[in-house]
């Protein structure tokens, strides 16, 4: 399934830590890596980490119903709860809830208000009943929580994941930039870190958090669970003008084609998130359910492949793309990348190319959102893998180049190889010389493609 999931147009597949066991995940990055090195083109890992998910404790019955108007109980007694009590088995949070605040249950179908806080216990009135079952989730959307967003399990998927080689590692319920901060260290460069936002206090560090992160998640699930519904479309859209701002990979995650789960076909309206989600600029769009437990992963991720595609070529999507012109900071690098797309869409180039050791030229020559594919080539593997994310990015992994004439000879042969262009094209090309010097961005070179055998 995996294989025929890349042969539908997949790039990166998320390994989600609240799932399953090390032995499960392993295997899955196994036949990750053995599918790319068939295909030949690199594809990304997500491991995403759990975070700190708050959950209420057990019920002496497989299932309670706690009625609107009645009260309920959350406190810290190690027994089986009932219709009007359960344990809250997280003690740091009873200092932090106080009167007044709203504890959502089930992912938000169950709404409590506390009306008593008292040390270990909190008495609350229920606004909206329902069922409640051992380990829902429980959120608390107005309170910044005394709590890191990396728990013990966390820290030890962490090390499974970096000594896995995965590409990105996402960081579940950020709360401030010092949650970005303290992974990073403990990541240190070994893989991209991925911020979800998905806090009500995320978005009022979004600029900070992005400025921490390799990239982020619009994670509207809990997104939209922690703020009301009606604001995550606009949420959505100020997050991704955020990322695409700052020049890091953004990904809208959730329910994007939800009925796929049990339906061949998708509905109208997700058809149309999907395509709203490229037309705000978003770089990747993920799906979890349907391709994880669904019915039909292969043909979600072939209708998603399509809308994408189609979406790319409208006009209306190809005007909005032009009209974002992110201010050129005053580095050689960003100077050549902003000049890159501005000859190539003056000479109508089938292509920039770049040349890229850590991937950061490619993610500002990204971030001019050129009209053109870009090609990025590098020696590193691990770049194209992390690169994978990026919108409109072609990835291509090879040794070392020689000198000048290689350099425009292996660009030629790579996007005649890759379809991406054919002889008498032109190329804009940009690399760093002398190479091999990581962050050296420093000349640019436009060259017309001669005859190559494909
Ligand atoms: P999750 O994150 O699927 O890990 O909860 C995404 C989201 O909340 O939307
Ligand atoms: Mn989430």
């Amino acid at each position: 399934m995996i294989e025929a999931l890349v042969d539908q147009g997949v790039d990166a597949f998320r390994v989600n830590m609240s799932h399953g066991t090390k032995d499960d995940h392993a295997q899955r990055i196994a036949l990750i890596r053995e599918v790319e090195t068939s295909r030949g083109s690199p594809v990304g890992i997500l491991a995403d980490l759990q975070g700190p998910k708050i959950r209420i404790g057990s019920f002496s019955e497989a299932a309670v119903l706690v009625e609107t108007g009645s009260e309920f109980v959350l406190d810290d007694q190690n027994s089986p709860g009932n219709s009007h009590r359960v344990e809250l088995p997280h003690p740091e949070l009873f200092g932090a809830i106080n009167v007044g605040d709203e504890i959502l249950l089930n992912d938000g179908r169950v709404r409590l208000v506390a009306k008593e806080v008292s040390p270990g216990r909190i008495v609350c009135d229920v606004r909206v009943g329902g069922e409640l079952s051992a380990a829902k989730g429980v959120n608390v959307p107005g309170t910044v929580l005394p709590i890191r967003a990396m728990t013990d399990k966390d820290r030890r998927d962490l090390d499974f994941a970096l000594s896995s080689a995965v590409d990105w590692i996402g960081l579940s319920f950020v709360q401030t930039p010092e949650d970005v901060a303290e992974a990073r260290k403990i990541i240190a460069g070994r893989a991209g870190l991925l911020a979800k936002i998905e806090k009500p206090s995320a978005i009022k560090w979004l600029e900070e958090i992005t400025s921490l992160s390799d990239g982020i998640m619009v994670a509207r699930g809990d997104l939209g669970v922690e703020l009301p519904l009606e604001l995550v479309p606009g949420l959505q859209k100020k997050i991704v003008a955020e990322a695409r701002d700052q020049g890091k990979p953004v990904v809208v995650a959730t329910q994007m084609l939800e009925s796929m789960i049990e339906s061949p076909t998708p509905t109208r309206a997700e058809v149309s998130d999907v395509a709203t989600a490229v037309y705000d600029g978003a770089d990747a769009v993920m799906l979890s359910a349907e391709s994880a437990v669904g019915k039909f992963p292969r043909e979600a991720v072939a209708m998603m492949d399509r809308i994408i595609r189609q979406a790319e070529t409208e006009p209306t999507y190809r005007a909005l793309r032009s009209s974002w012109r992110p201010e050129v900071e005053n580095t050689t690098a960003d100077a050549i990348s902003a000049a890159a797309k501005q000859v190539a869409e003056s000479i109508g180039a089938a292509a920039i190319v770049t040349y890229t050791t850590t991937g950061s030229t490619a993610l500002r020559a990204a971030r001019q959102r050129p009209t053109v594919p870009l090609i990025v080539i590098t020696t590193r593997r691990g770049t194209g893998r992390r690169l994978a994310l990026l919108s409109g990015a072609h990835s291509v992994h090879t040794s070392d180049t020689r000198d000048f004439d290689d350099m425009v000879e292996k660009a030629c042969r790579i996007a005649v190889h890759d379809g991406i262009a054919v002889e008498n094209d032109q190329l804009v090309i940009t690399a760093g010389v002398p190479f091999g010097t990581p962050g050296a961005t420093n000349i640019l070179r436009v060259a017309r493609v001669p005859r190559i055998k494909r």
